[in-house]
């Protein structure tokens, strides 16, 4: 679950009008690549073209849970990226049907064993865990700076009730107010997950558990043309893994976070979900290939 939306995008190089993105967009596109079915939950307007609705069931994703309210806009989110493109301002966040979405899981989700709670308001995240009859077997949220700054009692409290927390480096300090990530994920780790992923971008991730830490390398590319998505690809990727092989253990853990990252590296490859649209599940897995041979080293120890 998480916003279907309109995007409009500034980077250093290029522009775009309102194109199609949102957190839950991305999730899908990306685990639908490893587990069918993917059961949507989201809330779009008016605005929101059927065709991408339908685009995704294509993809084995059932978007009985995708709300269409007649009267009203979609989500709307505007963003430009800094040179570096690691790091953006939001323009605009225009809410529209996110602000009195009241989702209802639909009686042919239950039974759902992962569940991904992308980027959304924080107490909607809840109301979605609650409304499952049976806990998930593993939950993993994501959030951001904005749910940070404006809704910041009621994310604690789902913090507490998720599995695997996601978010980035930035988003980790201004959580615990640590600059260091090793500081700031032992806190986070006292908050109620027992897993915390900090994307970092072109740098990569860190998966932290318990005393153990590991470090998965972003795919060095030529450009990046557009990061927008790019972490809830990540997500999507990793949670489609886990879901494949519904193995929720540390070890495992490591290769979601590299199917993640590799998923991720195609997402920036073109503007909103394009290049997600395009690839085979052969790309996916030459890709994953690659990520193993960019950490693959002996040491000889003289
Ligand atoms: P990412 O680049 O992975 O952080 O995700 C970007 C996507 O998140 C965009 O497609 C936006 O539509 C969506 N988004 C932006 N702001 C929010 C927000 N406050 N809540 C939920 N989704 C958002």
């Amino acid at each position: 679950m998480g916003t279907m939306a309109f995007d409009a995008i500034e980077t250093p190089f290029a522009k775009t009008d309102k194109i199609i993105g949102g957190s839950a967009t991305y999730v899908a596109y990306a685990a639908s690549n490893f587990v069918q079915p993917v059961q949507q939950i989201s809330i779009v307007g008016n605005d929101f073209p059927l065709e991408e609705l339908q685009a995704l069931e294509q993809r084995g994703v059932k978007t009985e849970g995708v709300e269409i309210i007649p009267d009203k806009k979609s989500f709307f989110w505007s963003g430009r990226y800094h040179l570096d493109m690691n790091s953006r301002d939001t323009l605009v966040t225009d809410l529209n049907v996110l602000a009195d979405f009241n989702p209802n899981v639909p009686e042919s989700y239950q039974g759902c064993e992962f569940l991904m709670l992308g980027n959304l308001v924080p107490a909607i995240q809840q109301k979605i865990i609650t409304q499952f009859k049976e806990r998930p077997k593993l939950i993993v949220m994501d959030t951001m700076n904005f749910w940070i700054e404006t809704a910041w009692e009621d994310l604690k409290k789902v913090i507490t009730m998720v599995d695997v927390l996601l978010v980035n480096d930035s988003e980790a300090r201004q959580i615990t107010g640590e600059y260091s990530l090793v500081k700031a994920a032992k806190k986070i780790l006292t908050m109620g997950p027992k897993f915390l992923i900090v994307k970092k971008g072109e740098h990569g991730a860190l998966l932290f558990h318990a005393d153990n830490v590991f470090v998965a390398p972003a795919m060095p590319l030529d450009e990046v043309f557009d990061p927008t998505g790019a972490g809830d690809t990540f997500a999507g990727g990793f949670i489609g893994h886990l879901a494949k092989t519904k193995d929720i253990s540390f070890e495992n853990m490591k290769t979601a976070i590299i199917v993640g990252s590799a998923m991720a590296s195609f997402c920036v490859e073109k503007f909103g979900p394009q290049r997600l649209k395009e690839i085979t599940k052969e790309d996916i897995a030459a890709r994953i290939q690659e990520f193993v041979q960019l950490v693959n080293f002996d040491i000889a120890l003289v």
